[in-house]
């Protein structure tokens, strides 16, 4: 660029300064959604009423009954830097509202056409507000009930950037059920009504208690598998409810962390919370935790985030330490297992941990490593399981002469493979000699690429449906809302994998028989799996297919660390080979790895 075109710097028109300061606050539809719902709580609502169409991306309008703005005051309640709730710098420590940083209706005023219809605590009639792009419009007198109703229509319709990064319908309205859940479970005691495109998605009735409203969003089943914690430490609490060790999810979801009320994002917390269930659960695996701190408003800093997402703990360590111990203690988490030991050593005694959460993990995972290792030196935990019978000589070292090589087709190896007896190696790999030398199959991988490949025959109709088997008991299973209109979605390929599902009224279903191919059914932890992962993938009808497919085969497939029996290993192997790609899983990874006669040969030094 010449020296005369420098650009010159100026100051920013207030219009521009606004969307960009709206962009740090409003994200997506579900921001909205969320600064609505924190001002009607904030304005002491006992009654939501929200009302969402095209994933909020058309219109997004929240109803409350709390004390309202007066007439006089509704220009303000738009104006950046306005707000009712502090009045200096010194209160934002001592802040007990959601909001207090004045800038959430400017920010959404400013990328959307927005109405405000509020009649304050007092006042004869209500008033109306209407802004497009931030822009006043007109302000009249209105009819309304005391409380509020702020409408939001055409988000982003003037920074069409933005409005580009928006995900589906579907997966906007995912995220804004997810945020209404969030501050539901925080608060029983109100009323909420969240409809979207006309049908109502959730219709909580007020209620007196956590594990009420626990049983509303996460379903009755996943609540009577969670247990109550609570525990107390100079000034700072804990409590709410976490699952038992035998009830996990495939991912986070169903982890919900508040402090003071306040939903946030924690890793100190998430740490502790994976710490505490380490020894117990299954890597990969996650908690239901619903987790309410409570810690003196001093020592907790609001204001490091525009939406107010995270908070910063003065008192890491102290909370840190507190969630841990009071999970291990109210669920019965300490395992006697050989974990234990090493978490002990690496400086978790009595009391509060010595170092920083990080320093903790890492100290763990050093532990650990160590503990594998010495472990390795004189195993006997995972013995060798020999077939049944001796390999006659000639097959150990028969077919040198003609080894495949490692990229001929696999059919070369199925050909070479049997009679053979096979190992089972720590539980998750099966040793088997081959003609030309040796494979190691995956357990875990072949038999995921094995069900796949006979789901998605399945689901093609090219082979009828896959055999089911009949549960003895039929399982009831309470779902979310997420869940069920997954599995409604879903019901005719659900039925063509195996699977005897009737709805069973409400937010429930009766499961009367299982895919007889089905290894770890856990009684039902499963199938809530699979629904989780259709939920995520929600959409294209190719993707959700693809996402049921590999989710199926996933969740179904027998796990590392399963023992096998030797017709079930001879069955996984005859079975991997059948199927037309059976050298990876669908996810790529390996199914097997082979060592050829001359690899071993040339490791030994006879080449
Ligand atoms: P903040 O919540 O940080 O104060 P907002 O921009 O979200 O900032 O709201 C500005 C002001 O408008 C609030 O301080 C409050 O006085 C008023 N207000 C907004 N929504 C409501 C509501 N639903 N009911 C009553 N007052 C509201
Ligand atoms: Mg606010």
């Amino acid at each position: 660029m010449p020296q005369n075109m420098r650009p010159r710097i100026r100051v920013l028109d207030g219009a521009t300064i606004d969307r960009i300061a709206a962009g740090e606050v409003i994200e997506r539809p579900a921001s909205v959604v969320k600064e609505l719902l924190e001002n009607a709580l904030d304005a002491g609502a006992r009654h939501l009423r929200i009302d969402i169409a095209d994933g909020g991306m058309t219109r997004v309008a929240v109803e409350d009954d709390g004390h309202g703005v007066p007439f006089a005051d509704l220009p303000l309640a738009f104006e950046r830097h306005a707000t009712s709730k502090i009045a200096s710098a010194a209160d934002i420590m001592q802040v007990g509202t959601f909001g207090f940083r004045g800038e959430a209706l400017a920010s959404i005023a400013a990328v959307s056409r927005c109405e405000m219809i509020s009649r304050a605590e007092g006042e004869e009639v209500g008033g109306r507000i209407a802004l497009t792009g931030g822009e006043l419009e007109r302000r009249e007198p209105a009819p309304r009930n005391p409380g509020t109703t702020v409408r939001v229509s055409d988000l982003f319709f003037n920074t069409p950037a933005r409005r580009k990064f928006m995900g589906t319908p579907a997966a906007e309205r995912r995220a804004i059920t997810s945020v209404v859940t969030t501050l539901a479970l925080a608060h029983p005691e109100v009323r909420w009504l969240l409809e979207a495109d006309g049908q109502p998605v959730l219709d909580l009735l007020p209620v007196d208690s956590l594990p009420a409203r626990a049983r509303d969003l996460l379903g009755a089943t996943a609540v009577d598998n969670l247990a109550r914690f609570e525990r107390t430490e100079g000034g700072l609490s804990v409590g709410g409810l976490a699952s038992r060790p035998t009830w996990t999810r495939g991912n986070r979801t169903q982890q919900f962390v508040y402090v003071n009320r306040r939903p946030v994002q924690s890793r100190t917390v998430g740490q502790a919370v994976a710490l505490a269930y380490r020894e117990v659960i299954p890597p990969g695996r996650f908690p239901v935790v619903i987790l309410f701190l409570q810690i003196p408003v001093g020592e907790v800093d609001v204001n490091v985030h525009p939406a107010k997402t995270e908070v910063r703990l003065l008192l890491e360590r102290r909370v840190f330490a507190l969630v841990r111990v009071a999970l291990q203690e109210g669920l019965n988490l300490r395992a006697a297992g050989p974990l234990a030991a090493a978490a002990v050593g690496a400086g978790e005694t009595a009391g509060a941990p010595e170092g920083t959460a990080d320093e903790i993990m890492a100290g763990l995972a050093q532990a650990e490593a160590d503990y594998l290792r010495r472990h390795f030196r004189h195993d006997t935990s995972a013995p060798l399981r020999p077939g049944d019978r001796e390999p006659a000589q000639g097959e150990l070292f028969g077919g040198a002469a003609s080894q495949p090589a490692l990229s001929e087709p696999a059919g070369d190896v199925e050909s070479a493979l049997r009679p053979a007896p096979f190992w089972q190696l720590h539980r998750t790999y099966i040793l088997t000699q081959i003609r030309g030398g040796l494979v190691i199959i995956d357990q875990h991988n072949s038999h995921e690429r094995i069900l796949y490949n006979e789901a998605s025959r399945a689901l093609a109709a090219e082979q009828g449906r896959i055999p089911t088997q009949q549960l003895l008991f039929p399982v009831h299973l309470e779902l979310t809302p997420d869940q069920i209109q997954a599995f409604h979605q879903h019901r005719e390929q659900l039925a063509a994998l195996g699977f005897g599902i009737q709805p069973f009224g409400g937010q429930s279903i009766l499961v009367q028989g299982i895919p007889a191919s089905l290894k770890n059914w856990a009684e039902g932890q499963v199938l809530l799996d699979i629904l989780d992962d259709l939920a995520e993938h929600e959409g294209a009808a190719d993707e959700s297919r693809t996402a049921l497919l590999a989710s199926y085969a996933c969740h179904a497939a027998v796990r590392a660390g399963e023992l096998l029996s030797l017709p079930e290993m001879q069955n996984l192997v005859d079975r991997l080979f059948a199927t037309d790609l059976p050298l990876s899983c669908p996810h790529g990874r390996p199914t097997l790895i082979r060592f050829s006669l001359e690899d071993l040969e040339k490791r030994f030094g006879r080449r």
